[in-house]
């Protein structure tokens, strides 16, 4: 792997609203150098926001810009402005549509808000896979087989922007979508329940149902949640899984760390992690999860 470090060259941010109150949505200007205006319209190019412009009226939308080395990256921030501080949730992948439908309904009812990775509807962005990069120097990228060269802005902008909106004491917060069952058990995809390692241990909540999308006890209804211990906290695993969800618990360390957004969270923040994924096109179990899981966190819809 060649590992080199960039220099890095500039942010950008490039801001516009879809919402009647504009006003309402002012970025705070300390987060970053550069800013820029654009019309509204032009964030209708991407098929997240037309589909869902119904939603963002209400909402502020903004289109994040930077470069780190070869990168120049791009991301939607969604927030709503009548309850900035909130729920945030954090999209690396921009094939996973259902993941962002997901999301808009929650930053619409509980509050928060949602940083997406623009990369033309690809999972990868130009060969990087975006909840890959999270490393920020030489010896970890060398770790991460699949981070390319060492992210330290990446990192930087991506959590200074969560840590902007998340409410105090709310968890790190991840949205995706996987591929009906897994390979090797007739499947077509890499994530199911009833797929278990040392690493990532399953914790199916009562029947698992497989097949295409079959709610919320399909094998891809699944929560994501990470820590350091060799097992999950016994409480949390119980408190979920008597909702009624698969929870899958991912044993991180500095040895295997992967530079995912949960290994980051653990190794770096701290804090509490949950990664709610469902099958694509499933947004319906999507958002019943998310309802479930924000009512398992005491946080209300506004
Ligand atoms: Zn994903």
């Amino acid at each position: 792997m060649i590992v080199r470090i960039w220099v890095i060259v500039y942010i950008v941010m490039v801001t516009s609203s879809l919402a009647e109150a504009e006003d309402h949505c002012v970025l705070p200007k300390e987060l970053f150098p550069f800013t820029q205006t654009n019309s509204q319209k032009s964030l209708l190019k991407y098929s997240d926001i037309k589909r869902n412009t119904k939603y963002l009226r209400s909402l502020c939308t903004h289109k994040i810009v930077f470069t780190e080395g070869r990168f120049k990256w791009e991301m939607l921030l969604v927030y709503n402005p009548n309850h900035k501080k909130g729920p945030f949730w954090f999209l690396p992948h921009d094939n996973e549509n259902s993941a962002f439908d997901a999301a808009i309904y929650a930053v619409d009812k509980y509050g928060g808000g949602l940083l997406s990775v623009l990369s033309s509807g690809d999972r990868y962005f130009h060969g990087q896979d975006p909840n890959r990069n999270f490393g920020t120097d030489i010896q970890t990228a060398q770790i991460c087989s699949k981070q390319k060269y060492p992210a330290p802005l990446y990192s930087k902008v991506v959590f200074n922007i969560i840590d902007t909106y998340r409410g105090s004491g709310f968890p790190y917060l991840a949205l995706h979508n996987n591929s009906d069952g897994w390979i090797g058990n007739g499947g077509s995809g890499t994530i199911s329940i009833l797929k278990s390692s040392a690493s990532v241990q399953s914790y199916p909540s009562g029947t698992v149902y497989q097949g295409k999308a079959k709610g919320i006890s399909d094998e891809d209804s699944l929560i994501y949640i990470a820590g350091t211990e060799k097992i999950p906290p016994q409480k949390k695993l119980k408190v979920l899984n008597h909702s009624g969800i698969h929870i899958k618990y991912e044993v991180v360390s500095k040895k295997n760390n992967d530079c995912s957004m949960s290994n980051y969270v653990v190794l770096k923040k701290g804090g509490n992690y949950y990664n709610i994924e469902t099958e694509h096109g499933d947004v319906r179990s999507q958002k019943k999860m998310i309802d479930k899981l924000m009512n398992i966190l005491n946080i209300h819809s506004r």
